[in-house]
């Protein structure tokens, strides 16, 4: 066990009928970090996420989370419980449903669902649903039906909702695409807001953007990791000028 390090990925191997999507991968995201994962389409780094969040199991390997948590004994459910929160591309709200009763329903504990049917929230309930509302800026909206909101809030309420169960490491997938400018900032913003309290991992194909929010970015390639560094050292990395950034 490594100080400081919250997820440990080592040594996985993953094939489909011969193919190696993983191939000995090892990655360790410290605790309170933001790093980028990027890699050409097909780099594995869908698959490496759906390895963390129980989806998909590896041939071989280790993924272990926070202190010494064995992730590939646990199903999807088990490890969301135990700390990790996984946001898709496309965003999934209840759109009849406001904002403030979307991040209700996902509110952490087995009272939770039944607290918000009945609208029996704890004050302190009350009070960590107006702290997530504040911290995706979306506390003018609070009771709009989500349905309403644009592309870019429903992400942000997404991420709220996830940090509902108050996860110690997030991964996200691509979270601006589809973003206007002034929401892709914005969500720079948040990224950077959360990491520190949690660890969060963005996967991203947008480089403006990962060079806005990241400090370590680790470069996946043919199911590898190919290259980790600040994005001026991944950027003048030879080999991966060769074989990614080249063909941007
Ligand atoms: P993208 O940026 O396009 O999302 P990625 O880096 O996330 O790419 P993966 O989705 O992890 O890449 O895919 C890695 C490789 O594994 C791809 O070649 C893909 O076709 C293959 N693959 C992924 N899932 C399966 C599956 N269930 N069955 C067969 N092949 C798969």
């Amino acid at each position: 066990t490594r100080h400081g390090v919250i997820l440990y990925v080592e040594d996985v191997n993953l094939s489909f009928d011969g193919f190696k999507a993983l191939n000995n991968l090892n990655l360790y995201i410290n605790k309170g970090e933001l790093r980028c994962l990027i890699g050409a389409n097909g780099a594995g780094k869908t698959t490496l996420m759906d390895v963390i969040t129980g989806k998909t199991r590896p041939d071989s390997g280790k993924v272990n989370f926070g202190q010494n948590i064995d992730l590939l004994g646990m199903d999807e459910s088990e490890i969301a419980l135990a700390g990790i929160g996984r946001k898709f591309q496309k965003p999934t709200v209840f759109e009849a449903l406001s904002v403030f009763e979307n991040i209700e329903l996902s509110l952490a504990g087995d009272k939770g669902i039944w607290a918000s049917l009945f609208h029996k929230l704890s004050p302190e309930q009350k009070d960590s649903i107006d702290n997530i509302l504040r911290t995706i800026g979306l506390v003018n909206e609070a009771y709009y039906p989500a349905g309403r909101l644009s592309h870019g809030q429903k992400q942000w309420l997404e991420i709220g909702m996830l940090l509902a169960a108050d996860p110690k490491l997030l991964l996200v997938d691509e979270p601006v695409a589809g973003m206007t400018g002034q929401e892709t900032e914005r969500t720079a913003e948040l990224l950077t807001s959360l990491a520190g309290e949690r660890s969060v991992v963005v996967v991203e194909h947008d480089m403006a953007f990962v060079r806005s929010i990241a400090r370590q970015v680790t470069v996946l390639h043919q199911g590898s990791v190919l290259a980790e560094g600040t994005m001026n050292d991944i950027q003048s990395n030879p080999e991966v000028i060769r074989v990614y950034l080249g063909e941007e």
